[in-house]
């Protein structure tokens, strides 16, 4: 049975984003270049940003990466992206941050894997890393990872539960060992002397139903602001299906304040497919709206040209690329809903849903695409400029409808 949510009451500010309480859901991401690499970090960065991350994260793993923060920092102001970056540590943190006072200074927030800052040292490093947040002002995530777990910390529970009358499954106690290290380390950076609204914890798994459960645990116990993601999703369909269904059961019950989608890019792949994936969990549970949704049928013996598919691909880039525009320009245009149709079957009806839509002829049908607008038939197109004259008619819609911001 399902642990009860607690309500986030926190808000941490991540170098002007407010994440927690009641602010949206912040999207975010992380680059996968050398950060050493200052000029190919910040042009990843700024792709990412440009796509719609509203936190960028940047591994920070050697002197020569720790160095580059701030060159990637300038290099960014000279693209124009102000998007806050987040510096991600493991075993070394506590050297790198006070030895590169730019860097700390620079990042907008530490990730700290408190299973990653050194066996014995632990408590020490950890403080290390704290001292230089409270230094510089700024939060933390503690970010617990069961492919790093404290093993230490693991050992004391599973030995715990060895000795009740009633073992307890060992995928219960690593659960719950994953929540343990997550909440002792916030405790252990308060008594250090952090401010309570400075702390963000995370804990991430492989798996949807221990995603599930160990979020829910979490969320039961702490009211810091969490971030919420399945570790090493995968690549393709399996890694956005099971970041899918395992964000969308927790976001639904109300758990999760920040949210990254961990996919492994194709070769040669576009990173930012992994900030689209998580602007459209959002948006399809109807929490965050970020572009103009396009309902688009499949398609079927109806349509057996290719041009449907390409006419529906032709408007959805369109609607991405004309976004930053119209979000400048058009209040409340990414809550446009758009239809794209592959024959009179379902075209008409589902057009009239949307606030336009097209449907067009299918195989054997009248070459002709009518046109919805708020539900009326507004005109039919004809020909081979029918993308065009659409998109003419959808420009003219945002201009219409939209308020000026
Ligand atoms: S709307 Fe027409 S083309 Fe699209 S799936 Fe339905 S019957 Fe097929």
């Amino acid at each position: 049975m399902a642990e009860a949510a607690r309500r986030r009451t926190v808000t941490v500010d991540v170098g002007g984003v407010p994440v927690g309480a009641d602010h949206p859901i912040v999207v975010q991401s992380m680059t996968n270049t050398d950060t050493a690499d200052a000029e190919a970090t910040a042009l990843q960065v700024a792709a990412l940003a440009a796509a719609g991350s509203e936190l960028v994260r940047v591994t920070v793993n050697t002197e020569e990466a720790a160095a580059a923060v701030p060159r990637i920092a300038e290099r960014l102001g000279q693209l124009g992206t102000t998007v806050p970056l987040i510096g991600d540590f493991h075993y070394n943190g506590h050297i790198l941050l006070r030895k590169h006072p730019d860097c700390a200074r620079t990042l907008a927030k530490y990730r700290i894997n408190p299973g990653n800052v050194g066996g014995k040292r632990h408590d020490e490093n950890f403080r290390a890393i704290v001292e230089v947040a409270l230094a510089n002002g700024k939060p933390v995530r503690i970010g617990v990872n069961w492919g790093s777990l404290d093993q230490a910390l693991l050992t004391e529970l599973m030995d715990a539960n060895a000795a009740r009358p009633e073992p307890r499954d060992a995928r219960e106690v690593m659960l719950d060992a994953m929540v343990e290290s997550a909440l002792r380390s916030a405790a252990l950076a308060e008594e250090c002397g952090l401010d309570h609204d400075r702390i963000i914890l995370s804990a991430k798994v492989s798996g949807v139903q221990d995603l599930v459960a160990v979020y829910r645990k979490l969320a039961a116990r702490c009211d810091l602001p969490l971030h919420l993601g399945l570790t090493e999703a995968g690549m393709g369909a399996k890694g956005i299906v099971a970041s899918t269904a395992g964000l969308a059961i927790l976001l639904q019950e109300g758990i999760g304040d920040t949210i990254r989608v961990s996919l492994t890019p194709a070769p040669r792949g576009d990173r930012t497919e992994e900030v689209l994936v998580a602007q459209q969990v959002l948006q399809s549970l109807g929490i965050r709206s970020f572009v103009p949704q396009v309902t688009a049928c499949p398609g079927c013996g109806r349509t057996t040209s290719t041009f449907f598919q390409e006419m529906a691909a032709e408007i959805q880039a369109y609607l991405r690329r004309k976004m930053p525009e119209w979000r400048e320009r058009h209040a409340g245009v990414e809550e446009m809903h758009v239809a794209v149709m592959g024959c009179v079957v379902n075209g008409p009806g589902e057009s009239k849903h949307a606030n336009i839509g097209i449907s067009l002829p299918g195989t054997f049908e009248e070459p002709t695409a009518p046109v919805y607008v708020d539900g009326r038939l507004f005109t039919t197109l004809r020909g081979a400029d029918l993308v065009p004259r659409f998109l003419t008619i959808l420009d003219e819609y945002v201009t219409s409808h939209y308020a000026r911001a």
